[in-house]
């Protein structure tokens, strides 16, 4: 992660003054200044950087072997594939930011939409975990009640958009344009990020409602894995999301 990152400020660094030099300073380089997720607590790389805990340290509400096989089979598949989609089609992250990329992921195949897609969202979702509880700041709290009437009712709305979400998808807590706070969900491996996506802003809470992301314990028991999922929600970096959205 380090080394990435360090080499990527190298590469922009050195990049920066060749392209300087022949007059294509912004042309080539990327603007990351423009995106989202800017600062280093949420800013995702292409690949994937290593669990923020242990497989069983969330066992409250999801069981290890399901953190196991979620994170070292599913997640690395989406990270490799994105890899595979990124090379096959010209894109080099050192050019272009993950969340660039799903600003237009129409333009890319289906493999860059699902991939990029389902990278960026487990790489959000295990960071939006942690086993140590946390707590809605005030200011967090304000914003939900103010857009959702009761923090209880943003949960209940929140609970419902991944209940009823048909087939494999995501619940979202997002920023919408008008700067309001928006509940919804996405098919598939799509996120608000996309411009494919019906449901659009930056997202600051994200859960993973594919079976795969709770079978073993749950089995046909959505709900419950969803009740569970909110003892260990981070809410400390929601609140920075909420920081860098507003
Ligand atoms: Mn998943």
């Amino acid at each position: 992660m380090t080394d990435k990152k360090n080499s990527r400020r190298d590469f922009i660094k050195t990049t920066g003054k060749a392209g300087i030099a022949l007059g294509l300073a912004s042309a080539v380089i990327p603007s990351f200044a423009n995106d989202f997720f800017k600062d280093s607590t949420t800013s995702i790389p292409f690949s994937q950087r290593p669990l923020p805990y242990g497989y069983k340290d969330l066992e409250v509400a999801i069981d290890a072997l399901t953190m196991e096989i979620h994170y070292s089979k599913h997640a690395a598949t989406y990270a490799k594939n994105l890899a595979d989609a990124s090379a096959a089609e010209n894109v080099d992250e050192r050019l272009i930011s993950l969340e660039s990329l799903l600003a237009k992921v129409s333009k890319y195949s289906t493999k860059m939409r699902n991939n990029a897609g389902g990278h960026f969202n487990h790489e959000l979702f295990w960071q939006s975990m942690t086993p140590v509880s946390t707590r809605p700041s005030d200011q967090l709290t304000n914003a939900i009640t103010k857009d959702f009437g009761s923090f209880d009712a943003f949960k209940t709305q929140f609970t419902d958009a991944g209940k009823n979400r048909f087939g494999s998808g995501w619940a979202w807590l997002l920023v919408g344009a008008d700067k309001k706070l928006i509940i919804g969900s996405t098919p598939n491996q799509d996120n608000p990020l996309m411009d494919v996506s019906e449901l659009k802003g930056k997202p600051l809470l994200g859960l993973d409602v594919w079976e795969h992301a709770y079978y073993l314990r749950y089995q046909n028991k959505r709900p419950d894995y969803i009740n569970a999922w909110w003892n260990v929600v981070n809410w400390d970096i929601v609140q920075k999301r909420l920081d860098a959205a507003m």
